[in-house]
């Protein structure tokens, strides 16, 4: 299974529109953070988890040709604004699969009314089939099976998933007990790690070290990175062996 970071970024993306911190005015690349968001593929199977606003240039970046479904983690605006730009796949492969929690489905059929019409609807719009995400329900994607792990983003409830030996878990803040159990002997773990400083709803990097020290996986990815958090070669230096910070256009096999 190949894992491709399309976005390492927090909710504005960086650099920030009109910031002169430094971080944003950086010449290196990695310090370039779309909006969050990766692609798993293998063998003739593809699918995204989040579809924020820079959708469209990520799936020109990465040369994505087909895209089978999107896994939805929660409904924030920079993991749903980029629904609209499926419509080249929609053109080429049909109504296009969603998977996220029911609550989620009904907060994009408000914001994407014209998506889910299904009278008169304007052909130009592109179609998708929703499917419910529950709890402690694995779910088939492709041929394999995505596990949701139940999170919270403050007060907000967020799915992670588990495909194979890989987790995703973004815009976490706490997690019960009993969906730790679900990340025993990860390969790879991607979570979010906003800042040094603490936050409400988001992993700190010290909140994301302990989490990861607590899971244990092979090889943890730090993401959901604010432009504060500092330099990527910088902030790197500092991580423990087999934790690393990702950025856009990382491109790993699992
Ligand atoms: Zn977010």
């Amino acid at each position: 299974m190949n894992l491709y970071f399309l976005g390492t970024g927090t909710s504005q993306g960086i650099p920030v529109i009109g910031s002169n911190h430094s971080v944003c005015q950086s010449t290196d690349s990695k310090d370039e953070r779309l909006r969050v968001s990766v692609w798993v593929h293998w063998e003739n199977h593809s699918f995204v988890i989040d579809c924020g606003p820079d959708f469209r240039q990520q799936m020109l970046k990465s040369n994505c040709q087909k895209v089978d479904g999107i896994l939805y983690t929660h409904e924030h605006s920079d993991h749903t604004a980029g629904l609209d730009d499926i419509r080249p796949f929609f053109f080429k492969q049909g109504a296009i699969s969603i998977y996220s929690h029911q609550r989620v489905i009904e907060n994009l059929k408000k914001r994407f009314d014209y998506i889910f019409e299904t009278e008169n609807k304007y052909p130009g719009a592109p179609s998708v089939k929703p499917v419910e995400v529950v709890n402690n329900q694995p779910f088939p994607i492709g041929n394999k099976t995505a596990i949701p792990i139940n999170v919270m983003h403050g007060n907000l409830q967020v799915f992670g998933y588990r495909i194979d030996d890989f987790a995703y878990l973004t815009d976490v803040k706490t997690i019960d007990e009993s969906e730790i159990d679900k990340l025993k002997n990860l390969k790879v773990l991607v979570v979010n790690a906003l800042r040094e400083e603490p936050h409400n709803t988001h992993f700190n990097l010290q909140e994301a070290l302990d989490f990861i020290a607590l899971i244990k996986p092979q090889k943890a990815y730090l993401t959901h990175i604010s432009h504060i958090m500092g330099f990527h070669e910088e902030v790197q230096q500092k991580l423990p062996k087999n934790v690393y910070l990702a950025y856009d256009n990382l491109e790993i096999t699992i």
